[in-house]
């Protein structure tokens, strides 16, 4: 198969995956949110063996540490550092932390 169409599908993939990891957060029971570990581990697999880039607003919700999809409330909480515009952290419950600039309104 064509090297593009094969990176297509792989990108199709991994954000299937990944809305599937959101749902299962949301479900928040002990085994969905192993599901949502799994689905998210999966689409970054899928993501470094076929070289494809995970969108940048999603790769913002995943969880370096433990592939956790992050959601503010269920597993991770959010505070906001000041500053103009400032940027937030998100910190999961395994204890890793992740800044999201905030971009400057015009
Ligand atoms: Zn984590």
């Amino acid at each position: 198969m064509e090297n593009k169409v094969v990176k297509e599908i792989a990108f199709e993939r991994i954000k299937r995956l990944l809305e599937l990891a959101e749902e299962k957060a949301r479900e928040n029971t002990e085994y969905s949110r192993m599901l949502e570990k799994r689905y998210v581990k999966l689409a970054r697999e899928i993501s470094a063996h076929y070289r494809v880039k995970i969108p940048k607003e999603l790769k913002q919700k995943i969880c370096k540490k433990c592939n956790n999809f992050l959601i503010p409330g269920i597993n991770c909480s959010v505070r906001k550092v000041s500053g103009n515009p400032g940027y937030l952290v998100c910190k999961c419950e395994c204890g890793a932390e992740k800044k999201i600039f905030l971009r400057a309104k015009l």
